[in-house]
């Protein structure tokens, strides 16, 4: 079986200046791997034929596959599709289903009217293939060139979602006999990557060639991913599962979970598990901690509110906490934290409630309390549990670190609660 790679080109003077961040070549590269394809190179290029024409030139004989998106607009700088035309050695044609579907997108959809602007969505080179966009006006194209697919879609994400698994990836599927590639991942905590490369560097230097371990750290944390790819058929997913389970049995006390889930979805489950409730009590995280928890379908069954109690009237008024305690100990405390906790059980009637409060820069510090300095407390009725942190980077990594570490101790907590239970 033969290993298939691809090239993925993303389009938009916007994509370099940096005011919109390239998630399609991320999201694209994760459904190409999925099925097997190995992405070998992502370029982002500017509205420019030149540009755009030479990066076909350098990616068509280097894959099997070039993915494009963007700049299929109506639009004067959307040129993708005269280039293409023009490159393919084609000229454009009026496509019947595509002027029809325009048609039906204005008249029935967003119930404007049409102009011939729009209408131009509907031409497209004859020496593609139109794939059908359900979410747009403006059509994929599939090109053949010298044993290479090249397949261009629109820039908005949305659409070029919904062209990738609807037309795309099945036709890719159809056309190829691809190899299947396994990952499989597990997060670590409270070990730093340097460690734990030492602790592993035995195994990790007798995994057979054919796997792959990768570190990837973030906040404290690691991931570590082992992959291979399977060519011939022969059993790389039972080979790999019993590398993980080596690679599990070597980190036992510091793994957090072993499926590529985010923190936030274990403490979901522990709750599930449990059939058990949270709320929050959040000042230096401005309900970002709450945020996550809400961002994962289904969190209504054990995420039951937040109180964003940024100001001490509201650490005051709304959870209970003392004037005395804020006025003494300060509103970023140990004390302040446990009563917030304490608040949140009361006001929101859940089983465990997380608080946090800390300084997130860039002012605010104070040489007893500098700028990173950050409370956070976990609890239920019966004890409360707390943790100081000095986190020293930006405001917005503050406030990224300050929710990690707190799912993670919410994470400890509701362990320690279950263990204790049990015996
Ligand atoms: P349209 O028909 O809406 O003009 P298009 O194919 O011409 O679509 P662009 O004009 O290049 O696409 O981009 C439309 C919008 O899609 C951009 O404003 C941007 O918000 C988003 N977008 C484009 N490319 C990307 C990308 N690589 N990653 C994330 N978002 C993108």
């Amino acid at each position: 079986m033969q290993k298939f790679s691809a090239s993925i080109i993303t389009i938009g003077d916007e994509l370099l200046i940096g005011q919109v961040i390239d998630t399609n070549s991320a999201w694209m590269a994760q459904q190409l791997n999925r099925i097997g394809i190995t992405v070998n190179r992502r370029i982002a290029v500017g509205d420019e034929w030149e540009a755009i024409w030479k990066a076909l030139d350098q990616e068509i004989p280097a894959a099997n596959i070039v993915l494009i998106t963007g700049g299929l607009g109506p639009t004067a700088d959307d040129i993708t599709k005269p280039l293409l035309c023009d490159y393919f050695g084609g000229k454009m044609v009026q496509n019947e289903q595509v002027l029809q579907h325009v048609h039906y997108l204005f008249e029935k959809v967003y119930g404007r009217p049409m102009i011939e602007r729009n209408a131009n969505q509907a031409m497209v080179p004859d020496v593609c293939t139109v794939l059908h966009n359900a979410n747009g006006t403006a059509p994929g194209m599939w090109f053949e060139k010298d044993n290479t697919i090249v397949v261009s879609l629109p820039g908005v994400p949305f659409e070029m979602k919904g062209l990738m698994l609807d037309e795309v990836i099945p036709a890719l599927q159809k056309k190829f006999e691809l190899p299947q590639i396994y990952h499989r991942t597990l997060l670590t905590a409270g070990i730093g990557e340097s460690f734990l490369a030492e602790r592993i560097a035995e195994y990790e230097n007798a995994l057979p060639k054919s796997i792959k371990l990768a570190y990837l750290p973030s906040y404290g944390m690691v991931r570590l991913r082992l992959s291979t790819i399977d060519l011939e058929a022969k059993g790389g997913a039972k080979e790999i599962d019993w590398q993980f389970l080596k690679l599990q049995s070597l980190l036992t006390d510091v793994i957090v979970t072993n499926k590529d889930e985010p923190l936030e979805a274990v403490v979901a489950n522990l709750l599930l598990e449990q059939q058990k409730t949270i709320g929050t009590a959040e000042s230096c995280t401005g309900g970002y901690i709450a945020q996550l928890f809400t961002a994962m379908p289904g969190s209504s069954r054990y995420f039951k509110g937040g109180v964003i109690s940024y100001a001490n009237e509201v650490k005051h008024d709304i959870l209970q906490v003392a004037e005395e305690t804020l006025e003494t100990a300060g509103a970023v405390s140990e004390d302040t934290v446990i009563q917030m906790v304490k608040g949140a059980l009361a006001a929101l009637k859940t089983d465990f409630a997380l608080a946090t409060s800390g300084i997130m820069g860039p002012d605010g510090g104070t040489p007893e309390k500098p700028v990173g300095t950050v409370w956070v407390a976990v609890g239920n009725q019966d004890e409360i549990i707390t943790q100081k942190f000095k986190f020293r980077f930006d405001r917005r990594r503050n406030i990224d670190l300050t929710a990690l570490n707190a799912m993670n101790l919410c994470r400890k907590f509701i362990l320690d609660q279950t263990q204790s239970t049990k015996s």
